[in-house]
């Protein structure tokens, strides 16, 4: 069986006047992430583990911050064409995992939401993707509160006919 292993991670900065939206959930809370688009910084760096591990570069070279375009788009929009990407080359998804790296809010069971959001969206069935959430103990930038990170490895096997590389 041929598997691939991606990596992803992205982190945005959280700003008054902006919606909370992490894995496609709008979360309750008094600031928001700062980006071009919806800046669901878990559906990004989910996007980024599924490019690496069939080979397509990354989420900023496949949707440009530059391009109207993905102006406040939801970022599930990205999450579906990078998944209909992947497919094309041949690969299929056996699992995704992801850290939310945030000292606040507290998450708690939104997670399966997410990850429910996600799987939905991909078209793939809930227990393939599993959302989890940290603090960094108030220690640097995430711990003061300036932004939330995420990291994701995406495993994918190539069901395809001819693997190319
Ligand atoms: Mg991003």
């Amino acid at each position: 069986m041929m598997i691939r292993v991606g990596i992803g991670y992205d982190v945005h900065r959280l700003v008054p006047d902006r919606k909370l939206i992490l894995g496609g959930e709008s979360i309750p809370y008094k600031k928001g992430l700062l980006g071009h688009s919806d800046a669901d910084v878990l559906v990004h760096a989910a996007c980024d583990a599924l490019l690496g591990a069939a080979g397509l570069g990354d989420i900023g070279e496949q949707f440009p911050d530059t391009d109207p375009a993905w102006k406040d788009v939801s970022s599930m929009v990205f999450l579906q064409e990078v998944y209909q990407k992947v497919q094309s080359k041949g690969w299929e998804l056996i699992n995704m995992d992801a850290t939310v790296l945030a000292e606040a809010p507290k998450l708690g069971s939104r997670k399966l939401q997410m990850a429910r959001n996600m799987a939905q969206c991909m078209g793939v069935s809930d227990g393939r993707i599993t959302v989890k959430a940290t603090t960094t103990e108030g220690l640097g930038e995430i711990g003061a509160g300036a932004g939330v990170a995420a990291m994701c490895v995406a495993l994918l096997q190539f069901v395809g006919s001819t693997f190319g590389g």
